[in-house]
C-alpha cells in the first residue's frame, strides 16, 4: 500500500521534471544558437549590408514560429523598398525549406509571385500564381494576380476566361474590363484585316458590356474600312445615344463620312450640334479644322468670330488672329498679337484618369497610372 502511494506521488514529478528539464535543454539550444544568429544578422541589416544579414538569417538551422515571421518581415521589408531579388531570395529560401509548415508555404509562394509581379518578371510570376490556384485560401487572390498579368501581358483570351471566372466564384463584377478585353481581340483583328473576325468581337463586346462605347466606336470605324460610311455613321450615332461626352472623338470622323456620302449639311448641323452641346477649345480646334478643310478659311474665321461673339475664349481669339496675320504678314499689330498670345493657348489639354488623376496627351481606354479600364473622360482638361 505505502509502496503504491510513493509510486503514484513520484511517476508524475519526474514527468513534469524530465518535461522541464527537455524545455530547459531547448531553450538552452535555442539561446545557443538563434540569438546570435539574430544578433548577427540585425547588426549586418544596420550596417548597410543586406545580401550578408540574409546569409545569416538563412542560417538558422530550425524553422518555428518565431523564424518563419522573421523570414516573411523580412522579405516584405525588401520588396517594399524594391529590392525583388533580396526579397525572391528568402522567399524561395522559404520554399525550398523542407520543414516548413503547408499554409507558411503557401505564402510564401503567394509573397514570392508578388515579388515577380512587382519587378516585372511576369512568367515567374504567372506560375507561382498558378501554383496557388489549388490552394483555397490564396486561390481568389492567384486568380485576380493572374488577371493583372494577363492584361499586362496583353493576352486577351486568357484575360476573359479569368474574368469569367472571378465572375462565378468570387461574385465580382468585370462586364466593363471584359468588353474592353474584347475590343482588344477586335483591334488585332483589324490590324491583320480580318474583319469579319473583329466584328464577331466587336458584337461578344457589346453582349457583355451594351454600353460600350468603344465597341460602338470601332464598329464604326469598321464600317468605314469597308467603305460603308452610312453603316458607320449608324454605329457613331448611338455612340452619341449610349454617351454624348464621347461625340468629340468620333465628330470629326462623323463629318468626314456625312462628306463621303454627299450629305455636307449634315455634317455642319453636326458640329454646330458639337460646339453648342459639348462647348470646349477641344470641339472647337476640331470644328475649326473641319470647316476650314472643308469650305476654307473664310468660313473658318466666321466660325470663330460667331463663336467669341457667343463665348469669348482666348483660344478663339488667338486662332482668329493667326488666320487674319495669314491674310496680312506685314501687320505689326497682328504679328505681336498672335506672339503674346501664343504661349498661352498653344498647348493643348491633356486627357485625365478619373481614377488616378494620371494625365495623358491622348485619349487612353486603359490607365497608364492605376490600370483602370474606361477611367478617361473624353473631355481634355483646358489649360487655357
Ligand atoms: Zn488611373
Amino acid at each position: 500500500m505505502e509502496f503504491e502511494l510513493w509510486y503514484l506521488i513520484v511517476v508524475p514529478v519526474l514527468f513534469v521534471a524530465g518535461w522541464w528539464f527537455r524545455g530547459l535543454d531547448q531553450r538552452q539550444r535555442d539561446t545557443e544558437r538563434q540569438p546570435g544568429t539574430y544578433y548577427k544578422g540585425i547588426n549586418l541589416l544596420l550596417n548597410d549590408q543586406p545580401d550578408k544579414a540574409i546569409d545569416a538569417f538563412i542560417e538558422v538551422v530550425k524553422l518555428d514560429p518565431e523564424t518563419i515571421e522573421l523570414h516573411h518581415a523580412l522579405g516584405n521589408l525588401f520588396s517594399r523598398r524594391g529590392e525583388f531579388d533580396r526579397a525572391v531570395r528568402i522567399h524561395n529560401h522559404l520554399l525550398n525549406r523542407e520543414d516548413l509548415p503547408a499554409h507558411e508555404r503557401a505564402l510564401a509562394l503567394f509573397e514570392l509571385g508578388n515579388d515577380y509581379l512587382k519587378a516585372g518578371i511576369y512568367d515567374r510570376a504567372e506560375d507561382s500564381f498558378k501554383r496557388l490556384l489549388n490552394e483555397p485560401e490564396y486561390h481568389l487572390d492567384a486568380m485576380r494576380a493572374l488577371l493583372k498579368i494577363y492584361c499586362t501581358e496583353k493576352e486577351w483570351e486568357k484575360a476573359i476566361e479569368i474574368a469569367n471566372t472571378l465572375e462565378k466564384q468570387a461574385g465580382e463584377n468585370h462586364q466593363v474590363e471584359v468588353g474592353h478585353f474584347y475590343c482588344e481581340l477586335a483591334a488585332i483583328q483589324m490590324r491583320g484585316k480580318h474583319f469579319d473576325k473583329a466584328r464577331e468581337e466587336l458584337n461578344k463586346a457589346l453582349k457583355v458590356d451594351r454600353h460600350s462605347v468603344r465597341a460602338l466606336m470601332m464598329l464604326g470605324d469598321l464600317s468605314m474600312l469597308e467603305k460603308d460610311p452610312q453603316t458607320a455613321l449608324q454605329y457613331w450615332a448611338k455612340v452619341e445615344t449610349v454617351s454624348p461626352e464621347h461625340l468629340t472623338l468620333v465628330m470629326a470622323a462623323m463629318a468626314q463620312a456625312y462628306d463621303a456620302i454627299g450629305q455636307h449639311e449634315q455634317a455642319l448641323n453636326l458640329i454646330h450640334r458639337a460646339l453648342d452641346d459639348h462647348s470646349s477649345a477641344e470641339t472647337l480646334s476640331i470644328a475649326l479644322d473641319l470647316i476650314t478643310k472643308s469650305e476654307g478659311e473664310e468660313s473658318g474665321k466666321k466660325l470663330l468670330q460667331e463663336e467669341l461673339a457667343r463665348r469669348p475664349s482666348l483660344w478663339a481669339y488667338e486662332k482668329l488672329s493667326e488666320l487674319k496675320l495669314k491674310d496680312n504678314p506685314q501687320d505689326a499689330d497682328l504679328q505681336l498679337l498672335t506672339t503674346l498670345l501664343k504661349p498661352y493657348v498653344s498647348r493643348p489639354g491633356r486627357y485625365r484618369c478619373s481614377h488616378c488623376g494620371f494625365k495623358a496627351k491622348g485619349f487612353q481606354w486603359l490607365c497608364p497610372g492605376c490600370s483602370s479600364w474606361g477611367s478617361y473622360s473624353p473631355k481634355r482638361e483646358e489649360e487655357v
